[in-house]
């Protein structure tokens, strides 16, 4: 997505030769009509395949899956939880992920009442590093019977290798919207 790229490079940046910082746009202040571009542009690429239900992880994954799925005929967003709270039920499923950008594990989980082995997914994240984070949501679709058609990704770091690992690997479709090949000196590459 041509505007995505153009836009991280002017309100991104870069940090060290991994991280990617768009907290302008989409981490931290969130630029709505922005995202809408982005919504509209998972709708379009995944308009093959039909989508009951959008899974995402909280914090950065539910405004993008929120803002996608008006593209979507609205249907229903899923976050899954990274903490235990009393107003969640016990009833869930549960995953384990390594966290990237926090290097630790944490919990993720999602009741069981809000996947069911009729949904067709579309997992959404804003970054693909490692792939941790999407395995592990694609994983708790597994345990819910429900067919995945798909992970769709704002900005893949395509010098990581989350990519391989669900696409070669696990046969998983991930379509990203911009994908990074190299990060040098603070200069970004995408791919073409
Ligand atoms: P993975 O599980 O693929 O290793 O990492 C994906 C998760 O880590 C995403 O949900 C995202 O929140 C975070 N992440 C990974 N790399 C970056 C990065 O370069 N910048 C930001 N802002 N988040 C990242």
């Amino acid at each position: 997505m041509e505007a995505l790229k153009k836009k991280i490079l002017t309100d991104g940046a870069a940090y060290g030769s991994e991280i990617v910082k768009v907290d302008s746009f989409i981490n931290h202040q969130i630029d709505v009509a922005f995202l809408n571009e982005i919504g509209k542009e998972f709708a379009r690429i995944f308009s093959d395949v039909e989508i009951t239900k959008i899974i995402t992880i909280e914090s950065s994954g539910i405004a993008i899956a929120v803002i996608a799925a008006q593209y979507f005929n609205n249907v229903p967003v899923v976050f899954a939880k990274k903490s235990e709270s009393r107003n969640l039920d016990p009833d869930k499923y549960h995953g384990e992920v390594y966290s990237f950008t926090k290097q630790k594990v944490y919990p993720i989980m999602i009741s069981k009442k809000y996947i069911s082995p009729n949904d067709k997914i579309l997992i959404i994240d804003d970054f693909l590093a490692n792939g941790k984070a999407a395995l592990a949501l694609n994983n708790l679709c597994e345990q819910a019977g429900a067919t995945v058609q798909g992970i769709g990704i704002v900005i893949e770091k395509g010098f990581q290798p989350g990519g391989k690992l669900l696409r070669e690997i696990n046969n998983i479709r991930v379509e990203s919207l911009a994908i990074i090949d190299n990060i040098d000196n603070g200069v970004i590459t995408f791919r073409d």
